[in-house]
C-alpha cells in the first residue's frame, strides 16, 4: 500500500497539531516535481502487491487536477497498481466542487474522506475551519451525485454533541470520529489557557462519545475500530492494513513506511528518520492496535504470564473473551490506549 503524504492547508485549524504549510503555487508545484523525484528513487522498495493508496495530509483537495494527474501519473510509472482497489482522498468540504470531483473519478479516485468535524456553525469558527455547515453538506450531496459510493466523514466530539447524521441520508458509507485534544502548541491550547474558550470535562466528553456511538449504531454504522464505523462492507481497506501491520511505502515530507520490520519516516527538512522495531517494540504495537478494533487481541499472541493480566479488564466488562479474541467492548475501546499500555512489555 502507498501513503502520498500532502502537506498543505488552506488555514491552520486551532486544534491542528500536524506538520502543515499554506500552499503557495510555487510551494505546490515544487512539492510534486520533489514527490515524483522521491517515486523514481523508491520505486523498489514496495515488493508487496499494491492494495491501496491514500493521499492524506494536510489537504490533499488543494491539489489542482492537472497536478493530481502527474501525481498519478508517476504513481503508473513506478509501480505496479494492477491490483489497487482503493483509492482515498482527504479533501475539505470547501475544495469539492461538481467539476473537480468528475476529475477525481477521471483519476481512479474511489473513496473520499471529507473533513466535516461538526455541522454547527459556531463550532466550525472556533476550530477555524473554513467551511459553513451548508457547504460541508453540499460537498457530500456534489460527491455522490458525482458518483461517488464510497464517502467517509471526519467529525470531533468534545465540544458540543455533533449534530444529527441522518441529514446525510444514504450518502455516507463511513464515519470518523475523533475526540478533541488539545495538543501544546497549537492556537487552541492557547485560548483555553487564556480561557478564551472553555470546553466540556471528562465526563461530558464520555457521554458524546456514547451518544454519538447510539446515533451512528441507530443509522446503520458499526463501529470497527475506536475511531471508526462503517456500513458493512465499507471498512476502510487502507487503514485496516495499517493495524494487521502490512507492510507499506510512504511518500512525501512527513510519511512514514514500514517494510514488516523497520519503520522510516520524511522529516520535513529533508532528513530521513529510521528505527528497527525489536520483538518488544512489534508486540506493543500489536497490543496498540488490536486492542483499538472490535477484533481485539487474538489469544494465541498473548505473551506468556499475560492473560492474568487481561482478567480485571474482563471483570470489568473492558473486555469480552469470545472465539479466541480479547475484543473491547463499546465502553473498553474508550480505554483501548491504557489497557495497551498496561500490558506493555
Ligand atoms: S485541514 Fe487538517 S491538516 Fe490542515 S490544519 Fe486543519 S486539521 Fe490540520
Amino acid at each position: 500500500m502507498i501513503y502520498i503524504h500532502v502537506p498543505f492547508c488552506h488555514r491552520k485549524c486551532t486544534y491542528c497539531a500536524f506538520y502543515s504549510v499554506r500552499s503557495s503555487e510555487f510551494g505546490v508545484r515544487n512539492y510534486v516535481e520533489a514527490l515524483l523525484r522521491e517515486m523514481e528513487e523508491r520505486k523498489g522498495e514496495q515488493a508487496h502487491p499494491i492494495k491501496t493508496v491514500y493521499f492524506g495530509g494536510g489537504t490533499p483537495s488543494i491539489l489542482p487536477i492537472d497536478l493530481l494527474a502527474r501525481i498519478v501519473e508517476g504513481l503508473r510509472h513506478c509501480f505496479d497498481l494492477s491490483q489497487v482497489e482503493e483509492v482515498t482522498l482527504e479533501a475539505n468540504p470547501e475544495d469539492l466542487t461538481p467539476e473537480y470531483l468528475a476529475s477525481l473519478r477521471t483519476l481512479g479516485v474511489n473513496r473520499l474522506s471529507v473533513g466535516i468535524q461538526s455541522l454547527d456553525d459556531k463550532v466550525l469558527r472556533l476550530l477555524n475551519r473554513r467551511h459553513t455547515a451548508q457547504q460541508a453538506l453540499e460537498a457530500v450531496e456534489n460527491a455522490h451525485r458525482a458518483g461517488f459510493d464510497n464517502i467517509s466523514v471526519d467529525f470531533i466530539y468534545g465540544i458540543k454533541d455533533p449534530k444529527d447524521f441522518k441529514v446525510f441520508k444514504d450518502m455516507v458509507s463511513h464515519v470518523s470520529v475523533y475526540a478533541l485534544t488539545v495538543e501544546p502548541g497549537t492556537a487552541l491550547a492557547v485560548q483555553v489557557e487564556q480561557g478564551r474558550v472553555t470546553l466540556p470535562g471528562e465526563e461530558e466528553v464520555v457521554r458524546q462519545y456514547h451518544a454519538l456511538h447510539r446515533q451512528l449504531e441507530e443509522a446503520g454504522f458499526r463501529q470497527y475500530e475506536v475511531s471508526n464505523y462503517a456500513r458493512p462492507g465499507f471498512e476502510s481497506k487502507h487503514n485496516s492494513r495499517y493495524w494487521d501491520r502490512t507492510p507499506y511505502l510512504g511518500l512525501g515530507p512527513g510519511a512514514h513506511s514500514f517494510d514488516g520490520k523497520k519503520r522510516q519516516w520524511n522529516n520535513p527538512d529533508g532528513t530521513v528518520g529510521e528505527e528497527t522495531l525489536t520483538e518488544a517494540d512489534a508486540y506493543n504495537e500489536l497490543l496498540m492496535t488490536s486492542l483499538r478494533t472490535v477484533r481485539g487481541l487474538p489469544a494465541e499472541v498473548v505473551a506468556k504470564g499475560q492473560k492474568e493480566k487481561l482478567q480485571p479488564y474482563l471483570d470489568c466488562s473492558w473486555l469480552v473473551f469470545q472465539d479466541g479474541f480479547y475484543r473491547p467492548t463499546t465502553e473498553g475501546l474508550l480505554h483501548a490506549d491504557g489497557m495497551a499500555a498496561a500490558l506493555f512489555v
